[in-house]
This record gives structure tokens, C-alpha cells and sequence, in this order.
């Protein structure tokens, strides 16, 4: 199924991502947080892609049992700057075979390595892998990301969504957001988004965050803003796991009914492989879910 059609219908969801393991012998503890969060029923699942591409048998495998094993639309996510033009269609065409519909394509980071060479590279952009994926000839839903506060390498907001414009404009049809702890922060940027012409469905983006050491990770990755709210939420429980874990989901949880209270419909959750965070969600917004939005 398209997650165009998943996000399309008149009904309250939500959705959640998982990413790949490192190595083999990791295999078996994702695939078991899958097949948990799986079963909780969510609208899709997404799968990401690690930088370079090292990890991307294991993206196509997940997504694949995604869908086949546990019948939940799934999304493979992948990345382009540091793939060659071979590589990035044998990826393409593999996802083809394993039935996946959905790709949500996106540049990756500049690695940060002295010998990385921008002048030899086969792909600089997002936009660059769309027209890649276009040509194929394949009838994939493409999605990409998008950030209320800017990409971090962006000059200015303006730029940003121009470039998010073009990106529109080559045929990706939804964006998903970069994490955001101020729900502000994404009904600005829809604002000035709408303005500029882009008309694609947004998916807001969800991080709970639920241990201290993850808030540093996250924000220096991210560069989001913090609120003063969710900073003091750190400050008084950080430091005893079971209240973060419960303040971090109350948290998120609060974030998510604010949106579906101003017009959002559909959200994305950063479970990161935890089971228990999706479940936690999902009986959180347990009489929202599935409810007609009209
Ligand atoms: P782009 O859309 O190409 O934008 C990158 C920068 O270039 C922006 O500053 C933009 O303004 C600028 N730009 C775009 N087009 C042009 C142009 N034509 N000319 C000049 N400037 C331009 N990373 C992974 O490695 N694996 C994942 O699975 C993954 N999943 C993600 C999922 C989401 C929802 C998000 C928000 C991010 C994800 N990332 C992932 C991180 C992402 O790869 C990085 O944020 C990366 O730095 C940018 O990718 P992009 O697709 O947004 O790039």
C-alpha cells in the first residue's frame, strides 16, 4: 500500500520507525522489536538507511517482513551522497523486487571525512536520487524530509524552502519532519511552506524522549530547540529511568494530541527499536486512534 493512501484516509494514525542493525548477530533483537511494534498495528512502518549504505540488506530485509510477514504498509529509506550511481540502481531495483512501494529518498550526511570528494560525487542533492528513482520507471510513492528549523547547512529558512519547493516540484509526494520539541515551531513552518506553493502532505515527526543521555544525542544531531518546559522535565527526572521513560512518552503523547487538536492527522513516531515507547503511545492515544478526523 501507498502511504499516500495511508495518510490520505479520513481517520487519526499514527506510524512508527525502526532502523537496522549494525551487524548479523544483531539481526535477531531487531527483528523481535519489529515483530513488536508490528503488532501493534500502526498505520506503516519505515525502515532507515545507514550512511554509506553498509547496513542496507538488512533495510530491505525489515521492510520486506514489514509488509509480507506482519502486513503493515512499510517505507525503506535511502541515501545517496555517499553511493555511487551503480549502487543507488542496483538499490532501487532491489527494492523493486521485494515489492516494497514506498522510498523515502534522501541525500544522507556529508561524511565528515577529509578524502570525501563533492567534485566526484554522483549525487549532491535529494532531489538528484528522485530523478534517479523517477527513471527507473518504477510506480514507487517517494517521500522525503523536511525541517522546521531549517537544515542545519542551510544559509536561511527562505533557502531552505526553495530548495524544499524544487524538491516538491521533481515528485515527492509527502515530507516527514525532522524531530521538533515546540509544536510552534512546525505550525510556522507550515505556514510559510503553504505560502511558498508546496502543497504536499507534512508528517510531523515525534522523538519521545525517554532517557537523559538520549536528549544530548538527539539535540547536537538534530540541532532542534529545546523548550524550557522539556529542559526542566530533564533536570527533575533525568536521573531515575523509569520516571524519564514515563515523563519523555507524556511528553511526546502531549505533543502528538496537540497536533491532532490543530488539523494534523497522521504522525510519525521515532521509536527507535523500543517497543515499549510505541506501545506506551499507543495505548496513550488508544480512543483517538482510528477516529473519523471530519
Ligand atoms: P536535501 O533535501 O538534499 O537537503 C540538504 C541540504 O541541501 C539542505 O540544506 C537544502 O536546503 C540544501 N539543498 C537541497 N537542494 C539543493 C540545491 N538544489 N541546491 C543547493 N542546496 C540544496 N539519514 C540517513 O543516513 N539515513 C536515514 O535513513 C535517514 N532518515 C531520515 C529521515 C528523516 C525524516 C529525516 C528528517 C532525516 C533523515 N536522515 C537520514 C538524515 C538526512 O539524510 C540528513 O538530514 C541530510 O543531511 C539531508 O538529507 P535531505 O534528504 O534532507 O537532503
Amino acid at each position: 500500500m501507498k502511504i499516500t493512501d495511508v495518510i490520505n484516509k479520513k481517520e487519526y494514525s499514527v506510524s512508527f520507525e525502526v532502523f537496522p542493525p549494525k551487524t548479523d548477530s544483531a539481526f535477531e533483537s531487531v527483528e523481535s522489536a519489529v515483530h513488536e511494534i508490528a503488532s501493534l498495528r500502526p498505520s506503516f512502518m519505515s525502515v532507515t538507511y545507514g550512511a554509506g549504505g553498509g547496513t542496507s540488506k538488512y533495510t530491505l530485509n525489515i521492510a520486506k517482513n514489514i509488509k509480507d510477514k506482519y502486513g503493515v504498509p512499510s517505507i525503506a529509506h535511502l541515501t545517496c551522497v555517499s553511493s555511487s550511481r551503480d549502487t543507488v540502481r542496483d538499490m532501487i531495483g532491489r527494492i523493486k523486487d521485494a515489492g516494497i512501494e514506498n522510498i523515502l529518498a534522501l541525500r544522507g550526511d556529508i561524511p565528515n571525512d577529509p578524502s570525501f570528494d563533492m567534485n566526484s560525487i554522483d549525487y549532491h542533492y535529494a532531489v538528484d536520487l528522485i530523478r534517479e528513482i523517477k527513471n527507473s520507471g518504477v510506480d514507487f510513492c517517494v517521500g522525503g524530509a523536511c525541517y522546521p528549523e531549517m537544515h542545519p547547512e542551510a544559509p536561511s529558512k527562505k533557502e531552505d524552502i526553495i530548495h524544499l519547493k524544487e524538491k516538491a516540484d521533481a515528485g515527492f509526494e509527502f515530507f516527514t519532519t525532522q524531530m521538533f520539541f515546540d509544536n510552534n515551531l512546525l505550525y510556522n513552518f507550515l505556514y510559510r511552506i503553504r505560502e511558498a506553493g508546496i502543497t504536499v502532505p507534512i508528517i510531523p515527526g515525534i522523538m519521545p524522549i525517554t532517557n537523559a543521555k538520549q536528549v544530548k544525542r538527539a539535540i547536537s544531531l538534530s540541532g532542534s530547540f529545546v523548550p524550557q518546559r522539556f529542559i526542566n522535565l530533564v533536570d527533575k527526572f533525568g536521573s531515575d529511568p523509569d520516571a524519564m521513560m514515563q515523563a519523555g512518552i507524556a511528553y511526546a503523547t502531549d505533543q502528538i494530541i496537540d497536533l491532532f487538536a490543530n488539523g494534523i492527522t497522521h504522525i510519525h513516531v521515532y521509536s527507535m527499536n523500543k517497543p515499549e515507547v510505541a506501545r506506551a503511545i499507543m495505548s496513550n492515544l488508544s480512543s483517538i486512534l482510528g477516529k473519523n478526523t471530519d
